[in-house]
């Protein structure tokens, strides 16, 4: 039986992973600061580490019988929305990197045959909303538009010179937006697609919502399923350095929440308003996941059509909640 460790398997991304890992019939340990927040963790085994730690990352990597791990997932990552990555840039680029600096030294160290580090699309510098599609190289010359991009591109650098000393094989995953139940929906770290429902699932029919920045942002969004799916044949694969994962579906910020208003049954008024919004546009090739058979079966329609209703009755069993203490 292969055995692997999800690193950051508390998180949104790690705990649907641990499940599919389980399904596909690995041995999977969990590790992270806290459990997952809205169903229990599918893991065999879950460890409760603070893995800035190095010596947390070493007891993480470390098996009862002494063996090495098969496959490590390196999730674990100090995150959030924009809001959270524009306020919180020394957090990130401390927890982050010290995360990634004793967890790829760890898993060398220890044997590990794959490792897998979720990088992320904010590596890839500015754009323009009618430029032509970035490939993975254009990754170089760097100019990330923020420190957590900055980050993601030395925690890259670092796996896989820790890959070519030990003989350990490494695969970078570049995350586009990835949203879905059970994903962060408030607290300030949640990402666009969370915080827009929720407050479309607060507001009353014929509402107004408050949006950051103008509207016009182009992003792609990529459904939970379709990332697990990315993520596990990049992990089977042979593909070397920085892949892209994201569904190529460009949409402004109002699409979304016109997508999310439809969804949702209301006419939603929106009033634009002063935030951090990131980069104006993201446009990358999808060829290198694509060579693995991988596809988006997602649209976002059908993505939202799935997060939605969770996310509403999040709101809902609050709101039934703070009713119940008053
Ligand atoms: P998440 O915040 O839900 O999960 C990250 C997990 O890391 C959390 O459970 C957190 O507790 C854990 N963690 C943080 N600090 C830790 C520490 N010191 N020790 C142990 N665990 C710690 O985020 P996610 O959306 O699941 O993202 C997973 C990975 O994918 C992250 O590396 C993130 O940067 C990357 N990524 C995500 C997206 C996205 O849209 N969700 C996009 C690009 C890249």
């Amino acid at each position: 039986m292969k055995k692997v460790l999800v690193c950051g398997a508390g998180g949104f991304i790690g705990s649907h992973l641990v499940k599919r890992l389980k399904k596909d019939g690995a041995w999977v340990r969990g590790a992270d600061l806290k459990y997952p927040e809205f169903s229990p963790t599918a893991a065999d085994e879950f460890l409760i580490l603070d893995l800035r730690e190095e010596k947390n990352c070493l007891a993480a990597v470390t098996l009862p019988d002494g063996g090495p791990f098969d496959e490590v997932y390196q999730l674990a990552a100090d995150m959030g929305g924009m809001g959270f990555i524009h306020s919180a840039e020394c957090e990130i680029m401390r927890n982050s990197a010290l995360i990634n600096i004793h967890m790829t030294h760890a898993a060398a160290t220890a044997g590990v045959k794959r490792y897998f580090f979720s990088s992320s699309a904010c590596v890839y510098r500015n754009m323009k909303a009618d430029e032509p599609a970035l490939t993975e190289d254009d990754a170089y010359p760097a100019l990330p538009d923020n420190e957590y991009g900055w980050e993601k591109l030395y925690a890259e650098r670092a796996a896989m010179a820790y890959g070519r000393r030990y003989g350990m094989t490494v695969r970078l995953a570049r995350f586009q937006n990835c949203f879905g139940p059970e994903g962060t929906w408030r607290g300030g770290r949640e990402k666009a697609p969370a915080a827009l429902g929720r407050k479309i699932a607060e507001a009353a029919d014929g509402g107004t919502i408050e949006v950051w920045g103008e509207g016009s942002a182009m992003r792609a969004y990529t459904y939970i399923d379709d990332m697990v799916e990315g993520i596990v044949r990049l992990m089977g694969s042979d593909l070397e350095n920085g892949v892209n994962i994201g569904r190529p579906e460009y949409v402004s910020v109002d699409d979304l929440v016109a997508t999310i208003a439809g969804v949702a049954g209301k006419k939603i008024h929106m009033k634009h308003i002063k935030g951090p919004v990131g980069v104006l546009a993201r446009n990358f090739t999808n060829d290198r996941i694509r060579s693995t058979g991988w596809e988006s079966n997602f649209s976002l329609k059908d993505g939202i059509a799935r997060t939605y209703p969770w996310i509403r009755d999040q709101v809902e069993a609050g709101r039934k909640k703070a009713a119940k203490n008053i």
